[in-house]
């Protein structure tokens, strides 16, 4: 989500109004994704010293940063498709193997085994 667009405490129509942050959906991001400072977003935000637009930067910003990780392994193994490949071909081989004898398993519990199939 482009961060300028999140809603907001609506009661908030000028940068100096206090505001409401745990009614506002930006500072649940604060509390979930920048612990550290969600005290001082808390006050920040109750006595109106912070701006909603910086607010959010902030709240995007420490988003971001818990993504990039993830965004870089992700282009890792963008590079090395046929290796994805395998190891989700892989992946579906073992998984049916379980399914197939947990199925055995529960048509013999069911009396429903009339096949070795
Ligand atoms: S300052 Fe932050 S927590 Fe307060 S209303 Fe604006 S976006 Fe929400």
């Amino acid at each position: 989500m482009e961060p300028t667009k999140a809603k907001t405490d609506p009661a908030r129509i000028h940068r100096s109004d206090p505001g409401h942050p745990d009614i506002c959906p930006v500072f649940a991001y604060h509390q979930l994704f920048r612990k550290e400072n969600v005290d001082e977003i808390h006050a920040s935000c109750s006595q109106g010293s912070i701006g909603c637009k910086d607010c959010k930067q902030i709240a995007g910003s420490a988003i971001n940063d818990l993504l990039t990780p993830f965004r870089e392994r992700r282009n890792q193994y963008e590079q090395r498709l046929d290796e994805v490949k395998e190891i989700l071909v892989e992946g579906t081989r073992q998984a049916r193997k379980v399914a197939r004898e947990t199925m055995l398993e529960v048509r013999e519990a069911m009396g429903i085994r009339y096949f070795d199939l």
